[in-house]
Parts: structure tokens; C-alpha cells; sequence
């Protein structure tokens, strides 16, 4: 990565020996202290936690661009919702992956039993998370390759833009880590003697805009005995930004019950009632939280699949409902990459264009939709592209210089589960970085950033409900880490510092 831009940073650094030392304390306690936290991986209990990586302080990020991604966000949650609901899309969209990728044909298999059954519940939550980092390279380029010029580009000199990675429509995580983030930097910046920049962090409200939406769904099923339902993973790493959103709901809507279950639990003690409501454990619930089952370690046997489809068939509101999960398949977001595709789901012309400028370059690899020619042009130059399996959670991409074994040892057919896309070379903040277990006093890092924006919406295919943004979140890694998840190990919780 060189030529890479470096920001600023948003106080001077380094600090003094013993000041930084004093702060990493008093900043880690802060974190155990109001549950910026995660559990161990190496040493699992439930018993305790571990503060979570954190940047100790904020990374500065263009405030035009962040308002830009931000006033975005309830376009972007319409257009999901409309991808989510055209059918005819997604299956020719998704017609080649799911013969060859096997989670993907599972799912899709669930959509179409339920679609030829009739869909019991027509309203779905969408409780998404748009992912982007920002391009320093001097020009964009929007999905049809035309050149646009970087419209930060006089103002900041910086040359950088927001660019899209990813649209997350299943387990957004971070809702309560994005908020106490700002809280933990705010904390810092206090301490270290300046109390007049926390105003640069902007406000962020994500925990209770996400559990505002749940509890929205609540009541328009309307049954007050019922509860909301999390699918949870067998072993919760990440349990703050679970727990939180249920103490959220509990504190606030005391008379709305949470249960946690896994997909087995729903296996074991979960029926649907003559109304097609969904009981687990002797409870209704009226809405599905998945925290899991986005990917295929999640579901052990036959018996997980068989609970997914339960719940699919139930009247409660799923978040997300199956055909929201598809809708935030890698290869859906190529495919809507393509040139004039935009317009089936978008109406206004102004939006389409704003939505395109975001866009990252996105190719097939399915030789049908011109796969050989796309191969050619990332063997020429492989550090320019990332190639994306249909998985979430971190950890499956492929990048530089691994592409070109992976795509010479694939055959034609695994090489069409996965896409292509340009890749992203952001700009270089520097910090410390805290973490866990770490020996000595921590040395500055040079680090990159992306940026979550949360999004809400509420609608059945006719009609949307809701549709809101609700706030943020921002993860940074070491800039010579190709991936930053902060659950997976690599990335750590960080804030945008508006400039
Ligand atoms: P997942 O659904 O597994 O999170 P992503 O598409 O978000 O998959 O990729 C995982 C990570 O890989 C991202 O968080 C980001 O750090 C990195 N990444 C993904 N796409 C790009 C890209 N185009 N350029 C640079 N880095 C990328
Ligand atoms: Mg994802
Ligand atoms: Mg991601």
C-alpha cells in the first residue's frame, strides 16, 4: 500500500510515558466498568470479561463524507428492502451461486418453500448495517468504471471518499460497542486535557435506535405477552452487544420479555401454533432477533436448518425474514453493481446517482457473465482486487497476492461462488492501539478504518413503515491487516473525529 494518505491525528502525540500509562489504566478500567467488553477466547467462562480493543484516540475522518454515508443510509434501507422483495431478482441474480455454493442454495431453498406455501408474515425488520471505508485514490469509480472526480476533493485535500464494502442484512453487530466507543474516547480526551474536542465526535444513538425498531415490530404484531426472540451462536464472544440490546429493551419497555435461544434450543422446544405462531419453550414470540445463522458453522445438522425454516413459516417478524438474508449476499451486491440496475428498485434519479457514487467496483466471476475476462484483469494486477466468498462474519475474503493460486487451483464452477471487487485503499490514521493481554507500553500504529452506518426500516413488499438511520460505528485495524473484524481478533472499537 504505498502512496497511502495519512490523516492527522486528532491530538499530538506521542504522549509522555507516564501520561500514556496512567491513561491506558484508568481507560481500561472504564471499559470493564461500563461493559466495553467482550468474553475471553482463550479462556472462556461466563464468569468474567475482558475489555475490548480500543484506538485510544479517535481517528479523524471527513465530515462531509461522513454526513455523506450517513444521509444515504434510508435510501440504502429502501433499496435492500426492494431487492428483498423482488423475487424474480433474486433468483435469477442468485441462480448460478446456489449451484454451487450449498449455504446459499439452503437458504434459498427455505425462500422457496415458503414462497410456494404463501408467506405467512408480510412485514420484515431490516435492522441493517451499511459498511464502507474511505478511497484515497484521486478519482472514484462508479460502478459503470466512468471516472468521477472525488467530490472532497478540493475541500479536504485529501482526496478521500467513502466507498462502499458491504450492506449487512443479517447480525449487524456493534449496536452497543459503536455508542460506547465514543464514550470510552470522549473519557480519554477528557483526561488527557481535551474536554473542547469531544464535541467532534458525533452523536451516536445506535443501541436505541436498533432496539426502538425491535420493539416497533412488538407492537405491531401487538400480542403483550409475547416476547422477542435472539438466535443466538452456542457461545456468545461478543456478549455485550448482545446483552445490551436486551437490557435496552428491558429498561425502557419493561413490560417486553427477551429469551436467547440457539437454533438447537428452537429444534428441542420450539412449535408453531394453530395460528402459525412461533413458541418456543412455552413463549410466544412475535419478533426474531438473528445474532446468528448467517454462516455455516451455525447449523450442526439437519435440525438448525429445520428450526430456520420453523421460523421462516411462523408469524412472527424475523429480522432478518430469509429474503432479507439473501438480499445481503455478496452477489446481490455485485449484481446490483451493474449498470442500469439501480432503477428497478430506485425511482428518483438523483438518489440513484448518489447511491452510485458510493459504489466500489464489483465483477462475476461466473464465465457466463464474462468470469474469463475478469480473471484476466486481476491476474494483471492482483493487490488491486479482493475476492469475496457468500460468507459473513470476517475472515473469508481473499486478497493480492493469494488471488492468483486461488483462482489457478479453483475450478470454473467454485470460482463462480465467489465475486470480485475493486479494493479499497483508505487513508492512514495513527494511534495506539490497546489491547488485552498485551506486554510493555504500546508504540504508535499506522492504522485504517471502516465505517458502519445502522439503518432501520420496517415494511411488507407494498408498503414501507419505518425507515430510519439510527448511528454508527467504526472499527480500525493495522493497515497492513487485510481484515479488521473486532470480535475475530484483528480490529479495535474506534470513533470518527469529524474534521
Ligand atoms: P464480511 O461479510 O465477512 O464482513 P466483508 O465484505 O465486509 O465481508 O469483508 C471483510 C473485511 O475485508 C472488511 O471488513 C474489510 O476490512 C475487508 N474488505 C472487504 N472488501 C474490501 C475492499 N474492497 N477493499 C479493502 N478491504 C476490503
Ligand atoms: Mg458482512
Ligand atoms: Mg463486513
Amino acid at each position: 500500500m504505498d502512496n497511502q494518505k495519512i490523516l492527522p491525528a486528532a491530538i499530538d502525540l506521542p504522549l509522555n510515558p507516564k501520561v500514556l500509562e496512567e491513561v491506558i489504566l484508568k481507560a481500561k478500567d472504564w471499559a470493564l466498568m461500563h461493559g466495553v467488553c467482550m468474553r475471553s477466547k482463550t479462556n472462556f467462562n461466563t464468569d468474567s470479561l475482558q475489555f475490548a480493543p480500543f484506538v485510544l484516540t479517535p481517528s479523524l475522518y471527513p465530515r462531509k463524507e461522513f454526513e455523506k454515508a450517513v444521509n444515504l443510509q434510508t435510501i440504502l434501507n429502501e433499496l435492500i428492502h426492494k431487492v428483498a422483495h423482488d423475487t424474480e431478482f433474486l433468483r435469477d441474480t442468485l441462480a448460478g451461486t446456489i449451484q454451487v455454493d450449498e449455504f446459499t442454495a439452503n437458504l434459498f431453498k427455505i425462500y422457496e418453500t415458503v414462497l410456494a406455501e404463501g408467506i405467512t408474515q408480510e412485514l420484515s425488520l431490516g435492522l441493517v448495517r451499511s459498511d464502507t471505508m474511505l478511497e484515497t485514490k484521486k478519482t472514484c469509480i462508479n460502478p459503470c468504471q466512468k471516472k468521477l472526480e472525488c467530490q472532497s476533493k478540493k475541500r479536504d485535500r485529501l482526496y478521500c471518499c467513502v466507498a462502499m464494502v458491504e450492506i449487512n442484512t443479517i447480525a449487524s453487530g456493534f449496536g452497543h460497542l459503536g455508542p460506547a466507543s465514543r464514550g470510552i474516547q470522549s473519557y480519554i480526551l477528557n483526561e488527557l486535557g481535551h474536554n473542547d474536542k469531544i464535541k467532534n465526535l458525533p452523536e451516536n444513538n445506535a443501541l436505541s435506535g436498533l432496539c426502538d425498531a425491535m420493539v416497533e415490530a412488538w407492537n405491531i404484531i401487538g400480542n403483550t405477552k409475547a416476547a422477542i426472540l435472539f438466535i443466538i451462536e452456542d457461545v456468545t464472544y461478543n456478549i455485550c452487544d448482545q446483552r445490551f440490546h436486551e437490557f435496552q429493551i428491558r429498561e425502557n419497555y419493561p413490560h417486553v420479555k427477551v429469551i436467547r435461544k440457539t437454533l438447537t434450543d428452537v429444534f428441542n422446544t420450539g412449535v408453531l401454533g394453530s395460528n402459525k405462531e412461533l413458541i418456543v419453550d412455552g413463549i410466544v414470540c412475535s419478533v426474531v432477533y438473528f445474532r446468528a445463522g448467517y454462516e455455516p458453522g451455525h447449523y450442526h445438522s439437519q435440525n438448525e436448518w429445520s428450526s430456520r425454516l420453523m421460523i421462516e413459516r411462523s408469524s412472527a417478524i424475523k429480522c432478518p425474514s430469509i429474503h432479507y438474508h439473501l438480499a445481503g449476499t455478496k452477489k446481490v451486491q455485485q449484481a446490483l453493481a451493474k449498470k442500469g440496475i439501480l432503477k428497478r428498485f430506485l425511482t428518483d434519479e438523483e438518489e440513484i446517482t448518489r447511491v452510485k457514487e458510493i459504489f466500489t467496483g464489483l465483477y462475476s466471476l461466473d464465465k457466463e457473465e464474462g468470469g474469463d475476462q475478469v480473471v484476466d484483469m486481476v491476474l494483471k494486477n492482483p493487490e488491486g482486487y479482493v475476492m469475496k466468498p457468500q460468507r459473513e462474519g470476517g475472515g473469508n475474503n481473499i486478497y493480492g497476492s493469494d488471488i492468483p493460486e486461488a483462482l489457478t487451483t479453483m475450478s470454473e464452477e467454485e470460482r463462480s461462488a465467489y465475486i470480485v471487487m475493486d479494493r479499497i485503499f483508505p487513508p492512514i490514521s495513527r494511534s495506539y492501539m490497546i489491547r488485552p493481554g498485551a506486554q510493555g507500553a504500546p508504540t504508535i500504529v499506522d492504522l485504517v478504518s471502516e465505517l458502519g452506518i445502522f439503518g432501520a426500516i420496517i415494511g411488507t413488499k407494498e408498503k414501507i413503515l419505518y425507515n430510519r438511520q439510527v448511528g454508527h460505528m467504526l472499527r480500525t485495524k493495522g493497515s497492513s491487516a487485510n481484515e479488521g473484524g473486532v470480535a475475530a481478533g484483528m480490529g479495535a472499537l474506534d470513533s470518527p473525529y469529524l474534521f
